[in-house]
């Protein structure tokens, strides 16, 4: 037999222990601030987000779902595939969603039993009034699932006082782990109408409700499957260490992160910020259009990434690849180093294009985030 010695950590793993899974879920909910159950179902975020859908989304219900970029986009095909009758609520994708418009919503269509929303949108790069939206989604009496992906560790989060009854988290983003780990935290009110749901998955990987019946109702004694150990280790390493810094520290990071890099960006030519108003932008990733016809957002980026090779940046996926990129200054990015340099390869990379003045602004650009650092800090 050959000795392990390239990856000690990764190999000859023990089993993990019921008492140790449970310990995980329970640093969760203290991330959370909630007394509502956490379930980790060990895979990337995605396979919570669809269990909860599947779950909460009865055929033949009505849900609201809005849409504020692409991840709500891709609830409402599992809303459809339910058999529930999806009413769908678009704001700009360079904005936010209103409460009041939720409200009119769930007026017009007082029969909706479920609400889903994304908190924060890596992808677009904004955040929503969550607080506001669930105190109106509460009033009506639908239920609420939260995408906080993009939010957890990087803003405040407080499913249980806002009012959110599924509220999915992964660790990829704000709180530095790997893609692969995300939890889920559902409310007794949710568990009561999933139950009463003919069509929710049971015996499934999708299943949350047995979860339910084979972790929870058994006082979490015993796991219904060996637990994927790598994921659940890495869960709990990344939890704990932003506990360990202070959750609020973190959230702190993300907000300088996010206001340095807007203030930066207006020093820059050829690039805008996407998201126009600073109260509905997303701490974890700033996006930015790039609005002249000849340039091209990838373009840019790759330029950007040549000067500076590994700073955060990313051309938009889809639609808006060629008009839009992101500045991904979330986990270890939300680093004022990490910021400045962001910018520095941004203003590079437009002068390797040729855009005028833009060599020059490059150290204008540091010199304002700097400064916007160091007062989001003090605010
Ligand atoms: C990043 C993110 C996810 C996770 O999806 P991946 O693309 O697999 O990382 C889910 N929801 C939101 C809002 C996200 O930003």
């Amino acid at each position: 037999m050959t000795a392990n010695t390239e990856h000690p950590s990764l190999l000859d793993l023990p089993p993990l222990s019921a008492e140790h899974f449970a310990a995980v879920e329970d640093k969760v909910a203290s991330l959370l601030r909630t007394r509502c159950d956490v379930v980790a179902m060990q895979g990337e975020a995605l396979l919570p987000l669809e269990a909860c859908i599947r779950a909460a989304a009865p055929r033949g219900s009505t849900a609201l779902n809005v849409v504020t970029g692409p991840y709500g986009e891709t609830f409402g095909g599992w809303l459809r595939s339910c058999g529930a009758e999806v009413v769908t609520l678009t704001a700009p994708f360079t904005g936010a969603v209103d409460a009041d418009e939720v409200a009119r919503a769930l007026r017009a269509h007082p029969e909706t039993g479920l609400v889903s929303l994304v908190h924060a949108e890596a992808a677009t790069g904004n955040t929503n009034p969550v607080a506001e939206i669930g105190a109106v989604v509460r009033e009506h009496g639908a239920l609420l699932m939260l995408d906080a992906v993009a939010s957890v560790g990087a803003e405040p989060l407080l499913p249980d006082a806002w009012g959110v009854d599924l509220c999915v988290i992964g660790g990829q983003k704000a709180l530095a782990g790997p893609a692969g780990v995300s939890a889920v935290s559902v409310s007794a009110r949710a568990w009561d109408r999933i139950a009463a749901n003919e069509s929710a998955p049971r015996r499934s990987c999708l299943s949350l409700l047995d979860w339910k019946e084979r972790w929870l109702d058994g006082g979490r004694k015993a796991l219904p499957h060996a637990p994927a150990q790598l994921e659940m280790l890495a869960l709990e390493a990344a939890v704990d260490r932003v506990l360990a810094e202070g959750l609020d520290s973190s959230i702190a990071r993300h907000r300088a992160a996010s206001a340095a890099t807007r203030a930066g960006v207006r020093e820059l030519p050829a690039l805008d910020a996407y998201v126009t108003r600073d109260q509905d932008a997303a701490p974890a990733a700033t996006t930015l259009r790039v609005p002249a016809d000849d340039l091209d957002a990838r373009a840019v980026v790759a330029a950007a990434l040549t000067a500076a090779p590994g700073v955060p940046l990313q051309a938009a996926g889809g639609a808006l690849a060629a008009e839009v990129l992101r500045v991904n200054h979330y986990g270890r990015s939300a680093d004022r180093a990490v910021v400045l340099d962001s910018l520095g390869a941004l203003a590079d990379g437009l002068a390797a294009l040729g855009v005028p003045g833009a060599a020059s602004a490059g150290d204008r650009a540091r010199e304002a985030a700097g400064a916007a650092w160091e007062s989001a800090l003090r605010a």
